[in-house]
């Protein structure tokens, strides 16, 4: 049944008139994002305009319960979504503005590689937002440089679309029909898990790292199986000895190339043993032995991080992730 809940606080009707449009800044996944400016305040935003598949139906309940949630996330290290609108039953989010994004950032650094101090904070910020959500049972499950924007001027990181995956899904295809990209997605997720969790945002986490330190993407695949096959290629193919269950996936084949000899250390040669260490424990293959963002926030690596210039520290005391 798709109906408008009115009677939900979270929603204002305000027509998009309410913004001047200024240009448009993206395409992403779910529809095209506007530099908008707020007519009354003059504030600079970001509208980004949600596709809905069932347009004519009007917006899912569901979908407008969902999007709610995420404006209660008020977090430095998260895009803040100031509104959501409708406006003739499309969907609108808007959300602050930060004029860079990972992506672009690091395609604009010399041999598209960060120096470890930046690549080492924006980890740790990585992880401080992603432990925010996840202890709030909220996954982000597509994170990559493109939906990670910088706050250049003071180098603080933000992570944008968090929750949107599971309200409107993971399309194989962005409204433009260009491919998204599966570079950051996690083995159980490629391998078509039933039932996946927090450990999905610490892959991709742990492939962005990889990205940042080293200055090349960590598995560039093209296609499901491709991206499934670079990944056995560098962490040998799972077995049921390295991933207990994995057989029992429903996209596992027992014929899939058999790969041995990890090749990580290679891949990323120019991570010390600490950075290497906590990357291998974001890239383990079971999910349940995968370290979680509380201990990689722990992690040695960040020993010697200067933490207290970071906008937010984690509550890690007195919250518990599993
Ligand atoms: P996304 O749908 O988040 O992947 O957005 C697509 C592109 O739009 C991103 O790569 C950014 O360049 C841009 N973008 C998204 N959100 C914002 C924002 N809050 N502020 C500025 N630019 C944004």
């Amino acid at each position: 049944m798709y109906i408008f809940s009115a009677s939900n606080r979270s929603l204002k009707i305000i027509k998009m008139d309410a913004y001047d449009k200024l240009e448009k800044i993206g395409e992403g996944t779910y529809g095209v994002v506007y530099k908008c400016m707020e007519r009354s305040s003059k504030e600079i935003v970001a509208v980004k305009k949600i596709r809905m598949e069932m347009e004519d139906e009007g917006i899912p309940a569901t979908a407008i319960r969902e999007i709610s949630i995420l404006k209660e996330l008020n977090h430095p290290n998260i895009v803040n979504l100031r509104e959501i609108l409708m406006d003739e039953s499309r969907l609108y989010l808007v959300f602050e503005f930060v004029p860079m994004d990972l992506k672009k950032f690091i395609d604009s650094r010399p041999k598209k590689q960060l120096d470890e101090g930046t690549s080492k904070s924006f980890t740790y910020q990585l992880l401080i937002a992603i432990y925010y959500c996840h202890v709030r049972r909220i996954l982000h499950r597509d994170l990559k440089p493109q939906n990670i924007l910088i706050d250049t001027k003071h180098n603080i990181l933000k992570i944008a679309d968090f929750g949107l995956g599971r309200t409107f899904g993971l399309p194989i295809r962005v409204y433009t029909h260009e491919v998204v990209t599966l570079w950051y997605r996690a083995p159980e997720v490629l391998l078509n898990t039933q039932r996946y969790g927090c450990p999905v945002d610490i892959w991709s986490i742990g492939c962005i790292f990889a990205e940042m330190a080293h200055g090349r993407p960590l598995f560039q695949g093209d296609s499901e199986i491709d991206q499934l096959f670079r990944i056995f290629r560098i962490l040998t193919t799972p077995s049921e000895e390295t991933w207990p269950g994995v057989s029992d996936l429903k996209d596992y084949k027992p014929t899939f190339p058999k790969w041995s000899g990890n090749l990580l250390k290679d891949s990323v040669s120019s991570l010390n043993n600490d950075g290497l260490d906590l990357l291998e424990q974001t890239l383990i293959y079971d999910p349940s032995k995968r370290i979680n963002a509380r201990d990689a926030l722990q992690h040695r690596y960040f020993k010697d991080l200067n933490k207290s210039i970071l906008p937010a520290l984690p509550e890690i005391k007195f919250s518990s992730l599993q």
